[in-house]
């Protein structure tokens, strides 16, 4: 049977559980578990499915506290994938993520589930254009891996009348006001006042990993020598989220071959003098 026919005259649960049952690898699932409401559906559809599966969580270390204490709570069962390095650690060394040059996502999110047969997330179409682009069923060109998004046509309404529905717990920020759980300081999140005063520890944590990016001259993006007064300017341009990126400072057009010079000798730096703790 076809996948077409498999869904014709179908509910979108039906579906769901029908593209779960249809592509179930002999080896089980690798789910992709976050602890938010998509994941939390995803989760509940595999066991109504009877598919076999075993459910991760990527730790990017600027994880809600409040969201990785539920998850230890109602889903003890999910394995903890734990990044080499923090967050901060990057930041030090590469500068702050951008919506255009958000390489957290690959460095700390979307490395699990390498070599397994399927991944399954809970990506919905209506949260991007990008995700609404998305086949239900993508197969990787190199790998032959594939990723299978059972909830991909699934509205948020249809989300929260099935976690209502089967009275699924969920974490208790969604009830404060808070749409989107993931990552705290993450650059597509808008409300960073919000966020500051409430999880004020990790971002002063971005601000200091600045700091020693700043005092060793590193970064992926040069220019912000040339554009920021120091690491406190860059980090309120980073928190604004909406101001332009400034221009060069004019006395770097005189200076700027010296200046980039200057720059190389710091980059080959001896990695010695790391803070201890934080940044590994
Ligand atoms: S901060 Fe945002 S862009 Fe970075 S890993 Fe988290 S979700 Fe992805």
């Amino acid at each position: 049977m076809s996948q077409l026919d498999l869904l014709q005259g179908k509910s979108r649960l039906d579906i769901s559980i029908a593209l779960l049952r249809h592509w179930e690898p002999e080896e089980g699932y690798y789910l992709a578990f976050s602890g938010g409401k998509d994941s939390i559906v995803l989760h509940r559809l595999a066991e109504m499915a009877g598919v076999k599966f075993d459910a991760h969580y990527s730790v990017t270390t600027i994880d809600p506290p409040e969201v990785c204490r539920f998850m230890r709570t109602e889903y003890p069962t999910v394995r903890w994938e734990h990044p080499a390095h923090t967050f901060y650690w990057h930041v030090a060394r590469r500068g702050v993520p951008t919506r255009r040059n958000r390489w957290c996502c690959d460095e700390l999110k979307e490395g699990g589930g390498r070599g397994r047969a399927i991944i399954l997330t809970g990506v919905r179409a209506e949260e991007s254009p990008s995700r609404a682009k998305r086949g239900q069923v993508e197969t990787c060109r190199r790998t032959g891996g594939r990723m299978l998004h059972p909830i991909r046509d699934w509205t948020e309404t249809e989300v929260w009348e099935f976690i209502h529905a089967e009275k699924l717990p969920h974490p208790s920020l969604y009830g404060e006001g808070w749409h989107r759980i993931g990552c705290v300081c993450c650059p597509f999140e808008n409300r960073v006042a919000k966020s500051i005063a409430r999880w004020p520890r990790i971002w002063e944590n971005v601000r200091r990993a600045l700091h020693k990016m700043w005092a060793d001259k590193l970064g992926e993006d040069r220019e912000i020598y040339k554009r920021f007064t120091g690491p406190d300017d860059l980090y309120d341009w980073w928190c604004s989220r909406d101001r332009p990126y400034p221009p060069r400072f004019p006395q770097f057009r005189e200076a700027e071959r010296r200046f980039d010079e200057e720059l190389d000798e710091w980059v080959d730096y001896d990695e010695q003098g790391e803070l201890p703790g934080l940044f590994v």
